[in-house]
Formats: C-alpha cells, sequence, structure tokens
C-alpha cells in the first residue's frame, strides 16, 4: 500500500477508522468519506494530524468527488448494527444502492481497484454450516433486517455487473461479526452490549435462550483480511471472520467473569429472524489470501474490555458524554 491513494468510504466508523489507521501505518495516503450517521469524530483523534490523512464530510448516497488520482476504493460506508439499521431502514438502503453506485463509479473514474464491504448477513439465517461463499444465503426479503441485507445483496450484484460490464476491479468481502476498540457502548451489537452492561454492573440482556451462535473475529484480524484481498486482484467473494464459534450465553458469561462483574443475566426476547447459527468457511480465504484469524477470542475481548474501562463507558450513549 505504500504510495497508494486510498479512499475509505465510511472510514470514521468503527471499522473505518482501524482501516484507515493501517492504510496511514502503511505508508498509503488515504481520503476519508464520512457524514458520522453511526460514528463520531473522536475515532479519527488519532489521523486527522497525519499528514497522509484528509477527511471529507459527505453522503456518499447523494454524489462523490474526490479530486486527483485513487488506486483504491474501500466501501464501507453503511449504517451495520441492527439497531443502527432498523432505526435507519431507508437511509441503509440508499448506501447500498446509490452509495454503493457512486462508489463504483469512481472507481471506474479514476480505474481504481473497488472493494465491498458485504456481511455474512448475505446468508441470512444459513441452512448450510459453516458458510462457504457458494452457499446462496437464506434471507427473507421483507423481513425487519432485510434493509441490510438485501443492500448488501444488491451491492454485491452490482459491483460484479460493475466488473463484468464496465471492467472495473471489483472484490468483494463478506465480513463475519467483529469486534474491538471504538465500537460504541450503545450500537447494541453484542459485544459492546454485554462489556458495557458488566462494567456498569447491570444485567446482560442475553436473547432467546442464548444458545444461538457467533464466530467473532478481533478488529485486527477484519482489517488484515479486508486489507489482504484490496491488494490481491481477486474479485471473491472471500470470507473473512473469526474461527472460535461460541454460543451468546457462552459469551456472556466469558464477559461476565472476564470484567469480575456480579452482574446477573437477563434472558430477553430473541429478535425476529435473528440467525440461529453463523461461522464462515475460511478455506478460500487462507488459499487466495493467505489469510486466517490469529487473536485468540481470550485476547481480543480483554483488548476490548480494557478499552471500554479506559474510555470511561458509564452507560452514557456517544455524543452525550
Ligand atoms: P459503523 O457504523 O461503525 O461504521 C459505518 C460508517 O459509515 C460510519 O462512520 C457511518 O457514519 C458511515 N456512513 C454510513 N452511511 C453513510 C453515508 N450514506 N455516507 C457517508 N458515510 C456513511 O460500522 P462498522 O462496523 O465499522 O461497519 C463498517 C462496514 O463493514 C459496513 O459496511 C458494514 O456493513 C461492514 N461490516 C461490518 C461488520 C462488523 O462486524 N463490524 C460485519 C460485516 C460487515
Ligand atoms: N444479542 C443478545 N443481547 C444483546 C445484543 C445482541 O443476546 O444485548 C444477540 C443477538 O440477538 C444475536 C447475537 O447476540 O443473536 C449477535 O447480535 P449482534 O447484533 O451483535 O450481531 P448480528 O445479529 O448482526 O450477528
Amino acid at each position: 500500500m505504500n504510495g497508494a491513494r486510498v479512499v475509505v468510504t465510511g472510514g470514521a466508523g468503527f471499522l473505518g477508522s482501524h482501516v484507515c489507521e493501517a492504510l496511514i501505518g502503511a505508508g498509503a495516503e488515504v481520503v476519508c468519506l464520512d457524514n458520522h450517521v453511526t460514528s463520531t469524530p473522536a475515532n479519527l483523534a488519532g489521523l486527522v494530524d497525519e499528514p497522509g490523512f484528509s477527511f471529507v464530510s459527505c453522503d456518499v448516497s447523494d454524489g462523490i468527488r474526490v479530486d486527483g488520482p485513487v488506486d483504491l476504493v474501500l466501501h464501507l460506508a453503511s449504517p451495520a448494527s441492527p439497531v443502527d439499521y432498523l432505526r435507519l431502514p431507508l437511509e441503509t438502503m440508499r448506501a447500498g444502492s446509490a452509495g454503493t453506485t457512486n462508489a463504483l463509479e469512481l472507481a471506474l473514474e479514476k480505474g481504481a481497484r473497488f472493494v465491498l464491504a458485504s456481511t455474512s448477513e448475505v446468508y441470512g439465517d444459513p441452512l448450510r454450516h459453516p458458510q462457504p461463499e457458494d452457499y446462496w444465503g437464506n434471507v427473507n426479503p421483507i423481513g425487519p433486517r432485510a434493509v441490510y441485507d438485501e443492500s448488501k445483496r444488491f451491492s454485491e450484484t452490482l459491483s460484479s455487473a460493475y466488473r463484468s460490464e464496465r471492467g472495473v476491479d471489483t472484490g468483494i468481502v463478506r465480513i463475519f461479526n467483529s469486534y474491538g476498540p471504538r465500537m460504541r457502548a450503545h450500537d447494541g451489537r453484542v459485544v459492546p452490549t454485554f462489556i458495557r452492561q458488566a462494567l456498569a454492573g447491570e444485567p446482560l440482556t442475553v436473547a432467546g435462550d442464548g444458545s444461538q451462535t457467533r464466530t467473532l473475529c478481533y478488529v485486527a484480524d477484519t482489517v488484515g483480511g479486508l486489507l489482504a484481498m484490496a491488494g490481491s486482484d481477486h474479485p471473491g467473494p472471500v470470507n473473512i471472520g473469526g474461527s472460535h464459534e461460541v454460543t451468546v450465553l457462552e459469551l456472556a458469561e466469558r464477559i461476565r467473569s472476564m470484567t469480575g462483574s456480579r452482574s446477573r443475566i437477563r434472558f430477553v426476547d430473541l429478535p425476529e429472524n435473528d440467525p440461529r447459527l453463523r461461522r464462515p468457511d475460511l478455506t478460500r480465504a487462507s488459499r487466495l489470501l493467505r489469510w486466517r484469524p490469529r487473536v485468540r477470542l481470550s485476547d481480543g475481548l480483554a483488548q476490548t474490555v480494557r478499552w471500554f474501562a479506559d474510555a470511561g463507558i458509564d452507560g452514557v450513549p456517544a455524543g452525550q458524554r
């Protein structure tokens, strides 16, 4: 990436800010586009004074303009947590449709490689386990989660069409649940929610009976996989995710014990269409990208708990502290 000029849409978000940092660390020049709909400028605090970094405040669904050459477009702009996309259903669909079109048009105009941050949600509530990339998924197109799942499915189709019809060098990564520092305490995703609750001594809200599974990937590993895809010429899709599958109840118990919390577990209603099982088949990532996750769940959770504890997460929503 040394010397490359990279546009990162959604670069102020949880994953995006880590991607920007990794790119700057690798000697790239980064143009970060974001409207902060689901993030705060604090995520970019360590970047704004870097000479190779610039921030452009814009809604990518309205249009994207970047002057000068661009070697790579990483398209991450989209609400990603269920709480966010259920609060912002139409914005989410616009980010997936108009936003992805605009990001692909930028890549076309500049002759840049384009990488889409897609998601394991394209598999929906999967009927195959673990999920290989050739599994087509099981998504309810009018269910509550569909605004996100179908937007990403559309984004994948659009990327493939720009590849075949316009010759854009596209790549698709399907990212599975990632976690780490800079997740928002109130974004509703399972790891920050349980950590916030455990640190505050509040009950940990386990959905259903907690037997549903997720495979968690530490952010540094996810960023490594995304950038490995960016540096290749593979179209994908390639799964990027963790290798250690846990039930949600087991995760709650682990976080409770590692924080020394006396919080109890409270079972709450399972959200509609909540996937039962999720684990990536990582054969393709390993074969094509020579990538595999390295950070153990216990180490990644410890780093994340430490960050939340240091950040003084106190149950007050970001922006109101
Ligand atoms: P996030 O909400 O922290 O980051 C998304 C960023 O995109 C935010 O900074 C937000 O303000 C910005 N954004 C949203 N809509 C925008 C628009 N129209 N114009 C400009 N900026 C906009 O979420 P994240 O977890 O960092 O996810 C980043 C990307 O990775 C998303 O595309 C998401 O679908 C994908 N992804 C993430 C995960 C995960 O576990 N974190 C898993 C699968 C896929
Ligand atoms: N979950 C939970 N309690 C919470 C938040 C989430 O039990 O406070 C569950 C959720 O129902 C799902 C899993 O944890 O089964 C992962 O949820 P998350 O929103 O993090 O990601 P996704 O469902 O998109 O995989």
